[in-house]
Parts: structure tokens; C-alpha cells; sequence
């Protein structure tokens, strides 16, 4: 009996990793965004991203962008859990939050950003330096120091402004 219980927390553990790494690339072009072995260099500035979840803060994950077994960067990626978003690029072009969205793997709507979802008579609710945003999230434009918050709720209360850049 013991064995089948392990078994099947194995499997499904199994089949959880499976599931998620389905989603994330792993290298491969993404939206005419490749994963290179060194930063781009042409073009390097940052955003910020926060996410509330019924007003509690959801993780960004460092290393978004760095796929553990290919050794490269995304042109859009984080180093460290802080909510920045590097754009290291050899282009000069403008990128977007669902671009972000997609090289983390995470699904991104009006109604939903990564495992915060909106439920029956909650909304969600975008604020982009400062100022509400009613469009498609997808849409948002990662220029340097765009603020960019999201909070699943309520609540939705107007966010400070970021400042911890670090000279970025
Ligand atoms: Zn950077």
C-alpha cells in the first residue's frame, strides 16, 4: 500500500514538472525573440513588474528568460526576484508585456496574470506608471522604467511608485 502511495505522489510530481516545462521555452525563438548566449547589448533597459493576488504580492521568479539546460538569455529576462525586467537586445525594437509573459511561460489576460486569476464579481485591475490601464495587458510597451502593476481583487489600491532601479 505504502509503495502505491509513493508511486503515485511520484507520478504525479512527474507529470506536474512535465506540465510546466511544456510551457516555458526553452530556447527556441519566441515572437521573433531569440535566446542568445550573451546579452544583447544594442539595446538594454528595464521595466518593473508587480503582481497582487486579492492583495497579496505573487513572485517573480529570477532567471525568467534563462532556460536552465540551453545557457542563454531571452532579449527579455530577469536576474533576480526583485520585478525587474531586463531588455538586453541586439535589436532596437519595442517589446511588450506578453512577450514577457511569453518567455516566462505564464498565461496573461485581462482576466488573469500566471496562477492569479479573477474570480466571479472581482476584477482585474492594471496600473502603468501610475495610471490605470484599460487595454490588453499583452499590450503594455516595456520602455525604460515603465511601472508596471497588476492586482487580481480586489483590493486595487493606486500603487508607490518603483524607485529601487539600482542605478539600472
Ligand atoms: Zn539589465
Amino acid at each position: 500500500m505504502k509503495f502505491f502511495v509513493v508511486a503515485f505522489a511520484l507520478a504525479a510530481m512527474l507529470c506536474a514538472a512535465t506540465r510546466v516545462q511544456a510551457d516555458i521555452p526553452q530556447g527556441e525563438t519566441v515572437r521573433g525573440i531569440r535566446c542568445d548566449r550573451m546579452e544583447g547589448t544594442a539595446f538594454h533597459i528595464h521595466a518593473h513588474l508587480a503582481i497582487y493576488d486579492r492583495g497579496r504580492a505573487v513572485a517573480i521568479p529570477e532567471d525568467i528568460g534563462r532556460p536552465l539546460f540551453s545557457q542563454c538569455f531571452y532579449w527579455l529576462h530577469t536576474h533576480t526576484p526583485a520585478g525587474i525586467i531586463h531588455i538586453e537586445s541586439p535589436v532596437v525594437r519595442t517589446f511588450t508585456l506578453g512577450e514577457f509573459f511569453a518567455i516566462w511561460g505564464e498565461p496573461l489576460s485581462r482576466t488573469r496574470a500566471g496562477d492569479a486569476r479573477v474570480r466571479k464579481g472581482e476584477k482585474m485591475t492594471v496600473w502603468v506608471d501610475g495610471f490605470r490601464y484599460g487595454g490588453d495587458p499583452n499590450g503594455i510597451e516595456l520602455h525604460q522604467h515603465t511601472d508596471i502593476t497588476i492586482d487580481v481583487g480586489p483590493p486595487a489600491p493606486k500603487p508607490q511608485p518603483f524607485t529601487d532601479w539600482k542605478g539600472q
